[in-house]
């Protein structure tokens, strides 16, 4: 919990310590679920264009629309106050934004008084060659890496400009800097099928973590159909089931992973079915975007403009915690996907990359 989550509350109201009592508190929303968990996106844009995430073409946002390093300082360092534990840093490509080390090593100080438990990111790996070092001197520890096929023609087709070698150079630097990695993959029919099994030993190999994801029906992408990809995570299931014996795990996360453990290398496999399962009575996070937006809930396009205060107030926190806490309190109950008509009901009409997936 954040270091300076008041101890003295409740004070009288007319207490000059009364307004900071109350804003430190720590955010809790109208379902009696603790927002512990932020996930930040530093960055829209991204050095690979992966099919289902992005155009060919993008429009990226112009630099004033983005948070600066600074103002991401301070947006991360008081949520960090009002108690989050967990930071995660998405993007885009969070490791192409200019200089994002050094916020990396400005978050540092929050893993060190302890109210910071854990800083991480999400990463497509192809700048972790680079940087894994940096980041372990940062205190990240663990690292999620999208990784969809072991296939050097495949990674470059859905990526569009991504290459394989590359990414398992990234891959290799993370390991010798120490850092544990969990590969991403999204399940994607017709593309990494058959693939499963190779994907799954290679992370065994490697002594990785491996998570399937459902596609989610979000942005417009152009000419990818995506109820055509969807591959369902029952049909993974089932698919490891023809090859091991997989053991339902109790373990939770606060999101919507579900984990098994394959008896016959130990691995744990988990799986993010939003569309499927309904896993938002735990739900512990809201997303931030790069432009200061905060999402309560990826399946609902309810946000709240958090730059705003931020940039009116330069010398205070107060109107942003105010606002944060405003917009906690609009925290829906649950999500709206529906995959069950062929139309996709609940679209999203933002990009992932926007939202950091
Ligand atoms: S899925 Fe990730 S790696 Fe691919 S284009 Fe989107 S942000 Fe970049």
């Amino acid at each position: 919990m954040g270091q300076s989550q008041c101890t003295a509350f409740p004070l009288p109201q007319d207490h000059p310590r009364f307004t900071y009592a109350v804003m430190t508190a720590p955010l809790i929303d109208p379902f009696a679920r603790a927002i512990t968990y932020l996930r930040v996106s530093v960055t829209d844009r991204c050095d690979f264009r992966c099919v289902y995430c992005m155009s060919e073409n993008m429009t990226f946002l112009p630099k004033k629309e983005l948070l600066t390093l600074e103002e991401l300082d301070r947006m991360c360092s008081t949520f960090v106050r009002l108690g989050v534990e967990k930071l995660r840093i998405t993007g885009g490509e969070p490791l192409v934004r200019r200089d994002i080390m050094t916020f990396f090593r400005s978050m540092t100080r929050h893993l060190d008084s302890g109210a910071l438990k854990e800083l991480t990111l999400t990463t497509n790996g192809s700048q972790l060659e680079r940087f894994a070092d940096q980041l372990f001197d940062a205190g990240v520890r663990r690292v999620n890496i999208s990784l969809d096929t072991l296939d050097d023609q495949k990674f470059a087709d859905i990526t569009r400009w991504g290459r394989l070698p590359q990414v398992i150079r990234g891959i290799d630097a993370a390991q010798k800097a120490g850092l544990r990695i969990k590969i991403n993959a999204v399940a994607l029919k017709g593309f990494n099928e058959a693939e499963l099994p190779r994907i799954t030993e290679w992370c065994a190999e490697r002594d990785m973590d491996l998570t399937w994801i459902e596609v989610m029906p979000m942005g417009d992408i152009g000419n990818e159909d995506r109820l055509d990809q969807y591959w369902s995570l029952k049909d993974v299931r089932a698919e490891y089931e023809n090859h091991y014996t997989v053991t339902d795990l109790a373990e939770r996360s606060g999101g919507p992973a579900r984990y098994v453990r394959l008896e016959e290398t130990g691995q744990k496999i988990g799986f993010i079915t939003p569309l499927t399962h309904n896993f938002c009575e735990s739900c512990n996070r809201v997303r931030l975007t790069c432009t200061g937006e905060l999402y309560m809930c990826l399946g609902q396009e309810d946000m709240a403009d958090l730059r705003a205060p931020l940039r009116a107030h330069p010398t205070s926190e107060v109107p942003l915690e105010e606002a944060i806490r405003a917009a906690i309190e609009h925290k829906p109950k649950g999500h709206d996907f529906d995959y069950s008509r062929q139309t996709v009901d609940g679209r999203m009409s933002r990009h992932m990359s926007h939202t950091g997936g």
